[in-house]
């Protein structure tokens, strides 16, 4: 408590404002320092609501589909790398390697 009192006399012997804000800011880290009676947030941030930010950060799998030509996975919407067809035609000509 005497660290109040000795806080409330120097603000009413300051008379200019600015220098009184000045002098409290110091008193207060001081206090602060000393006794820990500043009110402080434990934390930024809950450890749920990190977690959930964190959790938000992963890559998605591309659209895979079977495709119906010639039964391999393929990209969705695009044409079938193995076979070059797409939607029931024959877009792209694959040369055979053997
Ligand atoms: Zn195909």
């Amino acid at each position: 408590m005497t660290k109040y009192r000795d806080l409330y006399d120097n603000i009413i012997r300051a008379s200019d404002r600015s220098v009184a804000s000045m002098i409290v800011g110091q008193q207060i880290r001081q206090v602060s320092d000393g006794g820990g009676y500043m009110a402080n947030p434990k934390r930024k941030w809950s450890k749920a609501r990190t977690s959930r930010h964190r959790s938000a950060w992963k890559l998605g799998l591309p659209g895979l589909v079977e495709c119906p030509q010639c039964h391999t996975k393929m990209l969705r919407h695009k044409v079938c790398k193995t076979c070059g067809y797409l939607d029931g035609k024959e877009i792209v000509k694959i040369e055979e390697t053997a």
